[in-house]
């Protein structure tokens, strides 16, 4: 009975209706502990397919709706918790309009939580959480390839083949990953599973953070140096930090630094790179080539630095695979059933 009204309050709200007040969402409400909408405007198959499993198991009611930024606010007084992936952004505007509400929980699907003002959330007594570990070896493959990419012309060589040209000598000029020094920026989960498949090619590994774990170093058999020396030796760049609120580390006066025909790799946030200062360093070949998944704005609009010959470019999909997106759902099911106990 009780499954049989989830189903149908399901079924009412994926088609994209916002009221849970008709007879069959009403019915289901009253034995749920949770309200939970799923905003779907960039959401996942597998956070969606799981937070319907976790509805169908009675942990919660499952709306999901394309939401309108103007929406979100008043929509989440209704529910206790609201799933969120990076496109959406909570701000505090929404936390404003959600006050006196059910809001308890912002759920980000994925590791940076910089389109939350997490700070105003909390301070409002409401809880944020992200999923950090689900994505990370997503996007260290990520970063991988596109080492690999910039290594041997695989994206311009591509494109090229496909106006009909024959460009071998163009492009046979590229060079091994294997012997070559990885810098990497951020050693947190992301760069360290970058590090481990680095050195599984033969790389020698060297890294950057603001933090040493303990133990890793021999674990992996790479080395924590200083920020210079990194920008000195490394024939590729990594850049795994968060979001650094700004401050824009890949800038003119660290591309200097670095070694003449560099590859520079960034999955992390697009705001930690000075577009300007890299289309320079490119044009001017000190910086050889460029994989980035991530850009200043998005959608991308810098045209000239993604359609830069020199440049192997991905429209932020670091985590978005079939695995990560799975392991993202299973954790959000985990947060959800673990709140509040
Ligand atoms: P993490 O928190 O595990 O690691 C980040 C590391 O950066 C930490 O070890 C931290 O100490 C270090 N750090 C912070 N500030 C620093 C600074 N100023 N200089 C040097 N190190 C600094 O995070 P993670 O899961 O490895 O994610 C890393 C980045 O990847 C984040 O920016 C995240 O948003 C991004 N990301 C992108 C995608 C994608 O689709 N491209 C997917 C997931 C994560």
């Amino acid at each position: 009975m009780i499954e049989s009204a989830l189903r149908m309050a399901g079924m009412a709200l994926r088609a994209g209706r916002l009221e849970v007040g008709d007879e069959a969402a009403g019915d289901a409400c009253r034995y749920k502990r949770c309200r939970l909408l799923l905003v779907t405007a960039d959401a996942g198959e597998g956070p969606r397919r799981r937070a319907a499993h976790a509805a169908e198991e009675g942990q919660c009611l499952l709306a999901e709706l394309p939401c309108s930024k103007e929406e979100l606010g008043a929509a989440l007084r209704d529910f206790d918790a609201v799933v969120v992936r990076s496109a959406t952004k909570v701000r505090a505007s929404h936390i404003d309009a959600a006050k006196g509400g059910r809001l308890k929980l912002v759920i980000r699907g994925g590791v940076g939580v910089d389109n939350i003002d997490v700070k105003y959330a909390e301070d409002n007594g409401i809880t944020v959480k992200n999923t950090p570990r689900a994505s990370s070896n997503s996007v260290a493959e990520l970063a991988m390839g596109h080492m690999f990419s910039c290594a041997r012309f695989l994206s311009v060589a591509g494109h090229t083949m496909r106006e009909g040209k024959w460009e071998k000598k163009a492009y046979g000029k590229g060079f091994e990953l294997g012997g070559k020094t990885l810098g990497i920026i951020g050693f947190g989960r992301i760069g360290q599973a970058l590090g481990r498949m680095a050195k599984g090619i033969g790389m020698e590994v060297i890294a950057q953070d603001i933090f040493h774990v303990p133990g890793i170093e021999e674990q992996i058999g790479m080395k924590y140096v200083e920020l210079d020396e990194l920008l000195e030796r490394a024939d590729f760049i990594s850049l795994h930090t968060p979001s650094l609120n700004g401050v824009k580390l890949i800038c003119k006066e660290n591309i200097e630094k670095m070694k003449d025909g560099v590859v520079f790799i960034n999955t992390s946030r697009g705001d930690n790179v000075n577009e300007a200062d890299l289309l320079e360093a490119l044009n001017s070949g000190k910086v050889r080539a460029a994989g980035l998944d991530v850009y200043a704005d998005e959608p991308a609009t810098n045209t000239a630095l993604y359609s830069h010959p020199n440049v192997s470019c991905t429209p932020h999909i670091g985590a978005a695979t079939k695995e990560a997106q799975q392991r993202i759902g299973m954790e959000i099911v985990d947060i959800i059933e673990g709140f509040g106990k």
